[in-house]
């Protein structure tokens, strides 16, 4: 991703892509005092915009800093980089972290906060598994408690334990990996919420734990809206298999139908497509 054309905003202007760095001893690459956004620009608007603009001003609160650029300003910013590199339909990453400064042990107050956006062409997030149904590993690392992490903060120290149990699961042939939270209820995957199907019914693990996103609240909102009811509750691995759909809702992910985990088998059924294809006509309207 460093080897490209095109501009990224950096700090308050565009600079060339390949020239976007920053120092070795950025704060943010020792201690991950970093946070950061992932939108999606559909027919030259980007969903949910200002929700993600002030989700990166809530993350980075949570991690102890500000961020140094309205929310306007980031909105503004994100049309920018759109315009710069000619996209209208992408995937927008924005992001703020501890720079490099002053201080390089574990607190950090003086250095500078450093803010940017990129953006990208990025297709289906599970591949052929969008219409197929992806496959899922159960991961060995469990969310924590939300005593150790500020678990509605998007930051990138979270995901420690989400990039080394995916790459596990794609080393066993899977799409992604399923993590239990701490007490052991079902909880949500490396990068996506999760969803299921009993008898007409949805149901769906309490986000008390983990990111609520954005596209599980639109979901959610979306399905009670059609009247169909909707469960936000404590999932037990047992209940696994008395589910008969399932599916992944992410900025990335959209909405992803599973077909399977571990051992479990769920179909690619109407509820499943029917919410997919509410959700792409939401995000284009
Ligand atoms: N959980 C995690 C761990 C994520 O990284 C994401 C993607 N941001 C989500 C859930 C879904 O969040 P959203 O719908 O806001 O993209």
């Amino acid at each position: 991703y460093a080897d490209h054309d095109g501009k990224i905003w950096m700090d308050g202007k565009l600079v060339d892509w390949r020239g976007a760095n920053v120092h070795v001893l950025t704060h943010a690459l020792h201690y991950a005092s970093s946070v950061f956004e992932g939108e999606r620009c559909y027919n030259g608007k980007i969903f949910l915009d200002r929700e993600h603009a002030e989700r990166l001003h809530f993350s980075a609160n949570c991690l102890d800093f500000q961020i140094p650029y309205t929310v306007e300003e980031l909105m503004a910013a994100k049309a920018e980089v759109l315009a710069a590199n000619n996209l209208t339909d992408a995937y927008v990453r924005a992001f703020a972290w501890r720079g490099a400064g002053p201080d390089m042990g574990v607190a950090s107050a003086r250095n500078p906060v450093q803010v940017a956006i990129a953006a990208w062409h990025w297709g289906n997030y599970y591949g052929d598994a969008k219409t197929k149904g992806a496959k899922l590993d159960i991961a060995k690392w469990k969310r924590p408690s939300p005593e150790t992490i500020p678990h509605q903060a998007k930051a990138a120290g979270l995901y420690m334990i989400c990039t080394m149990s995916k790459h596990a699961a794609e080393a066993k042939g899977c799409s992604d990996a399923l993590m239990f939270d701490y007490r052991g209820y079902v909880a949500e995957c490396t990068g996506a919420n999760l969803f299921f199907v009993k008898d007409g019914e949805v149901h769906t693990p309490l986000a008390d734990c983990f990111l609520n996103g954005l596209t599980r609240q639109t979901v959610i909102k979306t399905l009670r809206a059609k009247g169909v009811t909707v469960h936000e509750r404590h999932i037990m691995p047992e209940e696994l298999e008395s589910f008969q759909q399932c599916w992944l809702t992410g900025t990335a992910a959209e909405v992803t139908p599973v077909g399977q985990i571990g051992d479990y088998n769920f179909e690619v059924g109407a509820l499943t497509l029917d919410i997919a294809s509410d959700y792409e006509k939401l995000v284009r309207a």
